[in-house]
């Protein structure tokens, strides 16, 4: 394991994902990999399991390739934050009423989705209904949140509620809000858990999953499409690209178009219980309302918090690290002061996919099926999208989703490097700066 050494870290800190502790991305490949095969995914997070799993249900034949191992992207990775991402209608409201109305319809049917596979496919991986509690960082953020469930409630009731600052010690241990939402449905998952069982359950239905495979040079072969993995042509009739975040070497036309966005997390040390529940009452998912997002959670053991936000440098040079590190610590002591004093044990960090409109997309682009662009809100999407993405490209009714319809826009002088990220950054950053102005 990597070491991460610095003065606020502990002994045996390291730069690998909390989450791997109790599941590492297997490695392992079984076999030789085959000439030909009937679908084949590339990359195996949660889109590409997903639609592997549905693939398999309906007596497909197919093929997983990852780069590095199923489940090693955003999908063992992120903060394990599950719920619908209603930040996404307001969005979705620049398509037009009706299209607000489909995203609302499908974040709620992806939430469900999560529930029912874990179930069906017993899938051993932390699924908690915990609740979410976002703080508002200023009071006019406050009202605007408000106006967000208002509108939200016109198309579809939903359970979100308002907490004003008088009443937020109960949900958190922070003065630092003024009031916020409370989303009672969000659940937690432990996401490295989730990525190995869902691999295991796709592996039992007859999928093949191959590590250290990765694809290049996809083009069109007799109808169906030839690419290289691991020194090999192999042919298949039809290929996904479930590849989100990391996208940019296997396709042109998602380089220009999938936004690669870095975000850190760390881990501290187990606190005591009475500190925890003085910080977390509630035990749930926790965040602040800033633009440049800023996310918490206690580990599903309830003895840590995990803490996410944006990252510094994505080099993962070891002093890069550290400073990401640093600063990311640097938000929780903000937040609790209190832990001040206190060390952590991990760091890391993923890429995220962004998108110029801001919306997940589910495309054809010559012959190739596509997936991804969640913009940081993909455990659920992933996945329905990924079970979506799987129906259509059997030609089912079940494959429709709002997200397949949508303009999937470029800009000029992009071909993959966010140079533009620090600028967005700095512009969102000085936004959040300006809803607190005078405070
Ligand atoms: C730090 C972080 C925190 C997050 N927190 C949350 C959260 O709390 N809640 C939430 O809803 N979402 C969160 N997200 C987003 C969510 O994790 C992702 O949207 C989701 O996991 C995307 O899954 P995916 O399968 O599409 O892509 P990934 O899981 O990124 O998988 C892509 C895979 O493609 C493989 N690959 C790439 N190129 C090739 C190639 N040429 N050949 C073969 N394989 C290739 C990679 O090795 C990788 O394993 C977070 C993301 C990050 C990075």
């Amino acid at each position: 394991m990597p070491r991460l050494k610095a003065d606020f870290c502990t002994e045996d800190a390291v730069d690998t994902p909390y989450w791997w502790d109790a599941a590492q991305p297997a490695k392992a490949t079984p076999d030789d990999i085959k000439a030909t095969t009937e679908v084949a995914i590339v990359g195996g997070g949660f889109t590409g399991l997903n639609a592997a799993l549905v693939l398999a249900r309906a007596g497909k034949e197919v093929t997983i390739y990852d780069a590095e191992a199923p489940g090693w992207g955003a999908s063992s990775r992120n903060g394990g934050f599950l719920g619908p991402g209603w930040a996404f209608f307001d969005t979705a409201m620049a398509y037009g009423p009706d299209v607000a109305r489909r995203v609302v319809e499908e974040s709620f049917l992806s939430l469900q989705y999560v529930k029912d596979v874990v179930a069906t496919e017993g899938l051993d991986c932390d699924l908690k209904v915990m609740g979410y509690f976002k703080g508002a960082t200023a009071p006019r953020v406050y009202d605007k949140l408000g106006r967000m469930i208002d509108r939200i409630n016109k198309v579809m009731p939903c359970d979100a509620y308002m907490v004003p600052r008088a009443a937020q010690h109960a949900e958190i241990g922070t003065d630092l809000y003024h009031g916020g939402i409370s989303m009672p449905g969000y659940a937690g998952i432990q996401p490295a858990k989730y990525a190995r069982e869902l691999a295991r359950a796709a592996t039992r239905l007859g999928v093949r999953i191959h590590s250290g495979a990765k694809v290049s040079d996809i083009r069109p072969d007799n109808g169906g499409l030839r690419f290289r993995v691991a020194g090999r042509d192999v042919v298949a009739k039809q290929v996904l690209l479930a590849t989100n975040g990391y996208s940019a070497s296997v396709s042109p036309y998602l380089k220009r178009r999938i936004i690669p966005v870095g975000s850190g997390l760390v881990a501290t040390e187990p606190l005591p219980p009475d500190l925890m529940a003085r910080l977390m009452p509630k035990q749930q998912l926790l965040a602040g309302s800033q633009r440049v997002v800023t996310y918490f959670r206690p580990s599903p053991d309830g003895t840590r918090i995990i803490l996410g936000g944006r990252v510094l440098d994505m080099s993962g040079r070891h002093e890069t690290n550290v400073a990401n590190a640093r600063y990311i610590r640097s938000l929780l002591v903000k937040i609790f002061p209190e832990l001040a004093q206190t060390k952590i044990t991990h760091y890391w960090h993923g890429q995220l996919g962004f998108t110029f409109d801001g919306m997940p997309h589910v495309k054809q682009i010559d012959g190739l099926h596509f997936a991804g662009g969640y913009n940081g809100t993909g455990v659920a999407r992933a996945s329905w999208l990924g079970s979506r993405v799987a129906h259509g490209m059997m030609g089912s009714a079940e494959g429709s989703t709002v997200y397949s319809g949508l303009n999937f826009e470029t800009r000029p002088y992009v071909h993959g490097r966010a140079w533009f990220y620090p600028l967005a950054v700095m512009y969102y950053g000085m936004l959040d700066k300006w809803d607190r102005r005078g405070l």
